[in-house]
């Protein structure tokens, strides 16, 4: 008889997961407890593979020698707790696809800048002419990848609760970028349990793979005086005193990963000293998985972001429109701020989060000619900054909102919306706020120039 494999839940990655099964001859069936998108019934429906949703047939999952979960579902959920008492093994998406897999893995993770790093990591890798893919996170499930061709590395990017669901996971070279409090709900609200999560990356790695990770981060390097590190590690650094084989010394980032060379921020596309660090680390990554230096330097200057992140949008007038929507909370603000040294009329606002905006008072006394709140409710950014900014002005409207920001500017000022706030007031979600913000400045450009 063949055998059976349920896949609880159907994302990304239990769609990839059941695509993946049902290609190794496996009887597969799907449930979802919640709606299915369309676009992955169409997919499932077009492999021949029976789903469910809205409900969790126990008869038919229990049915399974094997259960692949996704990794949004935590232990303590009630399907799990059944799988488990039934005996049944149960894993997740990618500790399953890693079972097919010929090549080697980047894993990328940290609280911060995981899509960055592993977007960048890929294309220094991809147009040097290695054949790698993109996975996890950042869009496609490593099983779908897994089932579509064979490569030679996997830049996969991971989130604390897919390293929960790992347990022979060993990637040739992993990520360690930063941990900072964040999804405490999952961890009992223990930020133990939370670095000891993102650990997981490292627990079957040894020499020869290699550990990156950023050795400022303080939750890192305590964590690290408390473990036996058996992959080769590889420090990365801010501060020229950590004698880091990465480092940036107050002008260029320096390596020494065996050959010496060093890399001014200016040839890359990347601004501001978050991404001096998830560049030295997908720069590292990259060098050592074979890259040359050469090929890495060419591939540094054309590299192009995921959207939303410090984005240019246009330059009006000498104005420069930048899109950083993906800035929901004052600790991206701060990077934000620290990224440019000209002049700044900010955009903010929206669904606060418990901000304290304290830690960026300084910042925006020096920097910020204009504030323009952009939000239902704006009292709080109007009672913080009040009299620290010479002018604070507000809008619901896009369109408007734009043209208040030029009004405002001066030539050779950057315009930045960097809410520090969630969307959800005015927009579906940061994506769509970042996406008017950007079709207003082009058409406002286009009004202006002709
Ligand atoms: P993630 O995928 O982990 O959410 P992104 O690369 O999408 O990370 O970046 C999200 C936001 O996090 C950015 O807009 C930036 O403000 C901030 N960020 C990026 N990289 C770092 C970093 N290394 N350290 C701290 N914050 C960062």
């Amino acid at each position: 008889m063949i055998e059976r494999i349920a896949i609880v839940g159907a994302g990304e990655s239990g769609t990839g997961a059941a695509i993946l099964a049902k290609a190794k001859g496996y009887d597969v069936f799907v449930s979802d407890q919640g709606q299915i998108k369309d676009k992955y019934k169409a997919e499932l429906t077009a492999a021949g593979i029976p789903f469910e949703e809205g409900t969790h047939t126990e008869d038919q999952i229990l049915l399974a020698s094997l259960v692949i979960k996704s990794p949004g579902i935590p232990d303590k959920a009630e399907i799990v707790k059944k799988i488990k008492g039934a005996g049944i093994s149960i894993i997740d998406e990618i500790e399953f696809a890693c079972r097919y897999i010929d090549g080697k893995i980047i894993g990328i993770t940290g609280t911060n800048g995981k899509t960055t790093t592993t977007l960048l990591t890929y294309h220094l890798l991809k147009s040097a002419g290695h054949k790698v893919a993109l996975a996890g996170n950042v869009g496609f499930s490593l099983a779908r990848q897994v089932t579509t061709e064979k490569f030679e590395w996997y830049v996969l990017e991971m989130s604390s609760y897919q390293l929960d669901g790992t347990c022979d996971f060993s990637p040739a070279i992993g990520v360690l970028l930063n941990i900072t409090p964040d999804h405490l709900d999952r961890y009992e609200y223990t930020m133990q349990k939370y670095v000891d999560s993102k650990f997981q990356l490292i627990q079957n790695m040894k020499t020869p793979n290699h550990f990156i990770y950023y050795t400022d981060d303080v939750v890192i390097s305590t964590e690290l005086k408390k473990r036996e590190i058996a992959p080769k590690q590889v420090a990365v650094s801010l501060q020229r005193d950590k004698a880091a084989p990465a480092y940036y010394d107050g002008s260029v980032m320096r390596f020494d990963l065996g050959e010496h060379f060093s890399i001014a921020q200016e040839d890359t596309t990347l601004k501001g000293p978050h991404n001096l660090i998830n560049t030295m680390a997908a720069v590292s990554a990259a060098y050592l998985a074979g890259v040359s230096v050469a090929a890495i330097r060419a591939g540094l200057k054309t590299f192009k972001n995921a959207p939303h992140r410090l984005e240019p949008v246009a330059t009006i007038k000498g104005v420069d429109f930048v899109n950083d929507s993906k800035a929901t909370n004052v600790d991206s603000v701060v990077y934000a701020l620290g990224s440019y040294d000209k002049p700044l009329v900010w955009i903010a606002g929206g669904v606060d989060k418990g901000n304290d905006y304290g830690q960026i008072e300084d910042a925006v006394r020096q920097k910020v000619r204009a504030l323009i709140c952009l939000g239902k409710d704006n009292e709080k950014l109007k009672k913080a900054f009040g009299d620290v900014v010479p002018v604070v002005r507000e809008t619901q409207s896009v369109p408007e909102l734009v043209k208040m920001a030029l009004q405002e500017a001066k030539p050779g000022d950057v315009v930045l919306l960097s809410p520090a706030c969630a969307s959800f007031d005015l927009f579906r979600n940061y994506e769509d706020r970042g996406d008017q913000f950007r079709k207003a400045v082009l058409d406002l450009k286009k009004e202006v120039e002709g």
